[in-house]
């Protein structure tokens, strides 16, 4: 996927999210991040850096650190590296119209080659950000449709199962702000 669909769901006079704009060269670490989004159903977006893009996942109930945890992780649009660092409120009517707060961020290391996984369809991973740490498998499911349902699984490590990850009152770690304060727009 390229940043065609991810443009042409969104109009960029109306929404403060970031505009597809160019690629720059990445650092050696791939940025990892996910964003709490309040829209239509809340979800938590997960997105992964590869090849000047961030590739998406919706994941519906948010990840868990325990390993017999298997979180729905529905694949959406490659979304623009600038769109790593955006909070704020998508206005209503538009696409994606609801508050997004970034939930965690950091850089992953795919294990093996990351692109040899997603066309197979299993992506091993450790992350190294502020509140997912360790291993994590992404795994597609068999079936058709338009949709790729993949699962997102914690591996099993010293940190699986080892802390606690915070529940519906997570602030930003961004800006520490909460998700009333960011509709709110208090900076
Ligand atoms: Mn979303």
């Amino acid at each position: 996927m390229a940043l065609e669909e991810y443009r042409r769901k969104r109009d960029f006079k109306k929404t403060p999210e970031p505009a597809p704009g160019r690629v720059w060269a990445h650092a050696k670490k791939l940025s990892y991040l996910i964003q709490k989004h309040d829209a239509t159903r809340l979800h938590y977006d997960f997105r992964l850096e590869l090849d000047g893009v961030l590739l998406s996942w919706a994941v519906t109930r948010g990840p868990s650190l325990n390993p017999a945890d298997k979180r729905l992780a529905v694949r959406t649009e490659d979304h623009p590296l600038a769109y790593g660092s955006f909070e704020g409120t998508i206005p209503k009517g538009e696409y994606g119209g609801g508050t997004v707060m970034l939930w965690d961020r950091g850089w992953w290391e795919p294990v093996g080659d990351p692109h040899e996984g997603l066309a197979k369809g299993h992506l091993s991973m450790i992350l190294h950000g502020e509140r997912l740490k360790g291993k994590w498998e992404l795994v597609r499911m068999k079936g058709e449709g338009k949709r790729e349902n993949w699962l997102l699984i914690k591996g099993r490590d010293e940190y699986a199962e080892s802390g606690e990850l915070p529940g519906e009152d997570a602030v930003s770690v961004k800006s520490g702000r909460s998700m009333e304060e960011i509709a709110g727009g208090r900076k």
